[in-house]
């Protein structure tokens, strides 16, 4: 037996499709980073009777979440523009005037990468403190070379200062430099994006995949397929932000790049569905958007349930649209605002999430899966989602 071989006994395993309230106390033994075995705590193996053990106590043991869809990594924050636009102030004045994601870019540029580790760190630390082991995270507020390699460089030292597992994404084509006025301005950046950031960001190690904003009002389907076909060439996978505000067929685009994730969805049709069911790309919920702007148009959750599409929910975490470290408050307004079912919200943290990221060696409790859980101290799995605000839980990991 190795001497890194350690037990969590009389603890109920929360198991994906099957009863929210295990009765039966269990075993998981771990070695090696790894689960070696599961199964009732009455049956451990010989082999294993030495491991170092934990008691659970009748614990729920999920996997650690997964949250698959952050911009965490910012300077500043927007809450004077939440305060305008409360007292009447449009979006487009805001805008107009400096504000919206400009004044976050201009934060973001103006902080050292100690700086910005530093202000980003408690929103981590946010995620952490509610069962949250993977985050991905997003440059995208640099909108130059220099700075988005130091977004991406506090990502990963995010991930380095905490102990978790951070995935980074490029998120190339989020919105146009400030010095970008002119057509030829845009065409420039793009070619800049592809030619330039691009591969020498992922020569340095630090693009796990790539993303953009396919809106009217950011980036459009040619534009958004350049990027595609560059990534793909380097061998690097993509995602997309895509019809959060209008249906403008970037699903059925990532689609065809066999995109690990679209992202957001609100206005995605039929047809955009039956791409994504095909190409097998998870579709990434992002509540708390959709609660900040206080929209009204709805995910086709229903055609995404029958076309048996992977459903994620992200925190989406950035100071416009969803000021909210808590990857626990989305999956209750996954449920209250979208109609997940608890079943599928945990799926949606978990499996589908660690999808969302490429990553299959994590998001389920089963043999050979990576050795990183949230023990709960409830009753039901029910409970994760239904609290609002703090449930104790305890991070293990191996
Ligand atoms: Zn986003």
């Amino acid at each position: 037996m190795s001497a890194s071989t350690f037990a969590i006994e009389n603890v109920r395993v929360w198991s994906d499709g099957l009863s929210l309230a295990p009765e039966a106390f269990q075993s998981v033994v771990l070695q090696n980073g790894k689960i070696a075995w599961l199964g009732r705590t009455n049956t451990l193996p010989n082999e294993y009777s030495d491991a170092k053990c934990l008691d659970a106590k009748g614990k729920l043991l999920t996997p650690a979440f997964v949250d698959c869809h952050t911009h965490l990594v910012f300077g500043g924050n927007r809450a004077d523009e939440f305060a305008a636009r409360l007292r009447g102030t449009s979006y487009a004045q805001i805008a107009a005037s400096g504000g919206g994601i400009m004044s976050t870019v201009r934060a973001t540029r103006a902080l050292s990468l100690d700086q910005l580790i530093d202000q980003s760190l408690p929103r981590a630390r946010n995620l952490l403190a509610e069962g949250v082991g993977t985050i991905e995270i997003k440059s995208g507020y640099g909108l130059d070379f220099e700075n988005e390699r130091k977004m991406l460089l506090a990502a990963r030292a995010i991930g380095r200062a905490l102990n978790v597992s951070v995935q980074t994404t490029f998120l190339a084509l989020h919105a146009l430099p400030p010095e970008a006025k002119s057509g030829d301005a845009r065409r420039l950046w793009i070619d800049s994006v592809i030619n330039d950031c691009l591969p020498r960001l992922v020569d340095e190690g630090l693009v796990d995949a790539v993303d953009a904003f396919c809106e009217s009002i950011a980036f459009d389907l040619a534009e958004v397929e350049r990027l595609f076909e560059a990534a793909s060439r380097l061998s690097i996978r993509c995602k997309l932000h895509a019809e959060q505000l209008s249906n403008s067929h970037g699903s059925a685009l990532a689609a065809r790049y066999q995109a690990l994730s679209v992202d957001h969805l609100e206005y995605l049709d039929e047809a955009g569905v039956r791409a994504i069911a095909q190409s097998g790309t998870v579709a990434t919920l992002l509540p708390a958007a959709f609660y900040c702007l206080r929209e009204t148009k709805l995910p086709p959750i229903e055609w995404l349930r029958s076309a048996g599409v992977p459903m994620a929910v992200a925190s989406d975490c950035n100071p416009g649209t969803a000021p909210q470290s808590s990857l626990r408050l989305a999956m209750h307004q996954a449920c209250t605002l979208f109609g997940l079912t608890i079943e599928e919200t945990l799926a949606a943290v978990t499996r589908h999430a660690a999808a969302a990221l490429g990553l299959h060696d994590r998001g389920q409790i089963a043999v050979g899966q990576r050795a990183d859980f949230a023990l709960w101290d409830v009753q039901s799995a029910a409970e994760i989602v239904y609290w609002l605000g703090h449930l104790p839980v305890q991070h293990l990991r191996l």
